[in-house]
């Protein structure tokens, strides 16, 4: 068993901005970083809305920093998961987890920054072909498709941005928005109806996917007519949302519908004593990157402040 003041769970930018806290307060935190180190902006291009970049950053590039800006002050960052939570219900208890490799670990606190993953339509041919050509990461798996055409669905921010991305590589974007508009920020709108080879499409969602090992070509219909069109396409781009990673604390931890983690007040504070929940995993409301770091150091806070209470 090993004795932690703080463990975090989870590593974007919510994560990284609670180690950088935690160990600044000598709370000697060990991060463990999940399957996906960094996070989401992992697989995203430019991030020009993070206060400080004046010229821009890289996803992959400023989660690198955050990283060696926690290691800094002394977190341990582990590469693996944790696999298994026993949370205590009491004031002052331990609690449990046990990660991938069996390591058993007692935390004061622990701070949660899971974060979510992106969320698949759900039809039998669009799982059939994950991997032969369905992507829900433009940025990840774009270049495969370089000089081809492909199909996105989505309308909000991230099915905007992918668009354009894809656009650069692509000869040509057909995006599938099922709603009469966009939900993406005016400004990626313009991005997306100024670049000359994305086919916009409202009203339009994802009949079948059509091919047997790889994607041929896509079946749409739209959901207004019933009008039905097929595509020739070699890859389909999937970006409608997220879902929050909380499956560890189910029945655990409260959670709304959606299963996004119920913080108490205008703190992080979940319903046990010295668990608190950071970044995306418990806002579905504003997602961004700093404001993931924005509760990341907000979680660091009250768990630094739980502890002083203790004593
Ligand atoms: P959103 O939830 O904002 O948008 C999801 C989109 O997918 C909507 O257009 C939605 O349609 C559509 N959708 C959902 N389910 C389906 C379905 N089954 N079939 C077809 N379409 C579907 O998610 P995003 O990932 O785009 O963005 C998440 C958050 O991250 C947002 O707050 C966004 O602003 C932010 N973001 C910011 C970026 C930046 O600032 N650079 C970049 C990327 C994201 P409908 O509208 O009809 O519900």
């Amino acid at each position: 068993m090993e004795p932690l003041k703080t463990l975090i769970i989870g590593s974007g930018p919510a994560g990284y901005t609670a180690a950088i806290y935690a160990a600044r307060a000598d709370l000697n935190p060990v991060l463990y970083t999940g399957l996906e180190p960094g996070g989401q902006l992992t697989t995203t291009t430019e991030v020009d809305n993070f206060p400080g970049y004046p010229k821009g950053v890289d996803g992959p590039t400023m989660m690198v920093e955050l990283q060696q800006q926690a290691e800094r002050f002394g977190t341990d960052v582990r590469i693996g998961f944790i696999k298994e939570v026993e949370l205590a219900q009491e004031e002052g208890g331990l609690h449990k987890a046990i990660a991938e490799d069996g390591t058993e670990l007692m935390a004061q606190t622990i701070i949660i920054s899971t974060g979510a993953t992106a969320k698949y339509l759900g039809l039998p041919s669009e799982q059939k072909l994950r991997g032969g050509g369905v992507s829900a990461c433009a940025v990840c798996d774009g270049f495969f498709y370089k000089g081809q055409e492909v199909a996105i669905v989505g309308g909000g921010d991230t099915a905007a941005e992918e668009a354009t991305y894809l656009a650069n590589i692509c000869s040509k974007v057909t995006m599938l928005v099922r709603k009469g508009e966009m939900r993406a920020s005016k400004a990626m709108q313009h991005r997306v109806t100024n670049t000359p080879n994305i086919d916009l499409k409202y009203h339009t969602e994802v009949d079948e996917v059509i091919g047997d090992q790889v994607v041929e070509g896509l079946r749409m219909v739209n959901n207004q007519t019933g009008e039905k069109e097929e595509i020739s396409i070699t890859g389909l781009f999937i970006a409608i949302g997220h879902k929050p990673n909380t499956e560890l604390f189910a029945g655990q931890l409260d959670m709304d519908d959606s299963g996004y983690l119920i913080t108490h007040g205008k703190t992080t504070q979940t319903n046990l004593p010295g668990v608190f929940a950071a970044g995306d995993v418990q806002d579905k409301e504003y997602r961004q990157a700093v404001t993931a770091a924005g509760t990341g150091c907000m979680a660091a806070l009250d768990a630094e402040r739980y502890l002083q209470a203790l004593n």
